[in-house]
């Protein structure tokens, strides 16, 4: 039995395969919702756009997935512990459409009211992460999160996209997550239209995940994306002190008794598209 729903839209011109997902984790209903009030209204002009309803079981039991997280199932060879998973099968189910698009984009929310709307993408992905209305733009997750379906897209050089759109329950990001999707198909050239909601971006590159070797306990909470103006305590593994440094910005970081569990994420201000001002900030520090 399928896991998925797929609604194909085609244009009367030759053009790119995109693929858009919603569901991926199934509590974050907001993007089958804003899909499913986009899509009818939606005129492809060029290329065909496959809509992709992600993961449909944890969708109907509003759960983030069944048995596996479904965005790290996506793999060439899936690692054993996947395979027989309900998401490791949804995910071969969704792989054959991503080899044959040229570019992707996944839309996902947050069930945290405090949470902070950005994207994820590699380099290549930066000129549609461009004109995405979002202020954040974080980079390098593959070699600390791999199997995720922007991990899969990044892997053919393609493009791939994950957007991070804020609250499930917020309105603004559903106008957001709307917006981002609007943007990006007049990007691909698949619709016809002007860019909306621009925003000045920063980007940020991932520099490191930390992983508990025991009980971890945060110091404190902490903004995600917030910066760290000193070196600074952010908790105990166990009796062990774990900082971060002076000029890190800091990501998701959460208590946890599961060994090896990801505790917190650590970031750096950093693009490749402004390489001249990164040298300068280079030789400034020698
Ligand atoms: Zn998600």
């Amino acid at each position: 039995m399928k896991n998925i729903k797929v609604i194909e839209k085609k244009g009367i011109y030759p053009g790119k395969n995109v693929v858009v997902l919603a569901g991926v984790h199934g509590n974050e209903s907001f993007g089958v919702r804003m899909l499913e009030k986009v899509i009818p209204n939606l005129k492809i002009v060029r290329g065909k756009v496959n809509f992709i309803f992600a993961n449909l079981e944890a969708i109907k039991q509003d759960k983030r997935f069944v048995e596996y997280n479904l965005n790290r199932c996506f793999y060439k060879n899936q690692p054993v512990k996947i395979v027989n998973t309900l998401e490791g099968k949804t995910a071969r189910e969704i792989i054959p459409y991503l080899d044959e698009a040229d570019l992707m984009l996944d839309v996902h929310a947050s069930n945290n009211p405090e949470s902070v709307e950005f994207v994820i993408c590699m380099p290549q992905s930066f000129e549609f992460a461009n004109i995405l209305p979002f202020e954040k733009v974080s980079w390098n997750w593959d070699e600390f999160e791999p199997g995720s379906t922007d991990y899969y897209m990044n892997l053919q050089k393609k493009v791939g996209i994950c957007i991070e759109c804020g609250y499930t329950k917020d309105k603004e990001s559903e106008k957001r997550g709307e917006k981002a999707l609007m943007n990006f198909l007049i990007n691909s050239g698949s619709i016809n239209g002007y860019f909306i909601g621009l925003k000045k971006q920063t980007y940020f590159k991932i520099v490191d995940l930390y992983k508990n070797k025991n009980v971890f306990k945060k110091f404190k909470d902490f903004d995600d994306f917030g910066k760290l103006n000193d070196k600074t305590l952010i908790g105990f593994d166990g009796d062990k002190k774990v900082y971060a440094n002076e000029g890190d910005f800091l990501l998701f970081v959460k208590d946890s008794d599961n060994l090896g569990d990801e505790c917190f994420l650590v970031a750096r201000e950093e693009t490749l598209l402004n390489k001249e001002s990164l040298n300068k900030e280079k030789r400034n520090g020698e």
